[in-house]
């Protein structure tokens, strides 16, 4: 038997919420599938830099203390941030909140492992 997958990449392998009800919607989702990846750029971002860039760019007045921009400092916790994030919307439909998984991809072994 052959099942279809739909594939959503994005930097960081953030859930966008918004996309994931919607392609629901439009497709009936079964299982849903959080992946992120080992050495992913998102793990080696430098935020404080980066916040100094913007108020630099900006205003040294902006506020950007809470914004992490996609920042992943735990690979395991962010997975399990992502899958919790739709397990508890109430927007989700509860036969696929049943079904969300979260893994990492070993970009070095190729293996998944489960980690929600
Ligand atoms: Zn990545």
């Amino acid at each position: 038997m052959f099942t279809e997958a739909l594939v959503s990449r994005n930097a960081g392998g953030h859930v966008k919420l918004d996309e994931v009800l919607i392609l629901d919607d439009f497709l009936g989702l079964r299982e849903i599938m959080v992946v992120q990846h080992t050495d992913c750029g998102a793990t080696h971002f430098d935020i404080p830099k980066f916040h100094q860039t913007l108020k630099r760019r900006v205003s040294e007045d902006l506020d950007l203390e809470n914004n992490n921009f996609g920042f992943i400092s735990d690979l395991k916790e962010s997975v399990r941030k992502e899958v919790h994030l739709m397990r508890q919307s109430p927007l989700m439909r509860q036969e696929i909140k049943d079904h969300i998984f979260g893994f990492i991809f070993d970009i070095k072994t190729g293996l998944l492992e489960q980690v929600a």
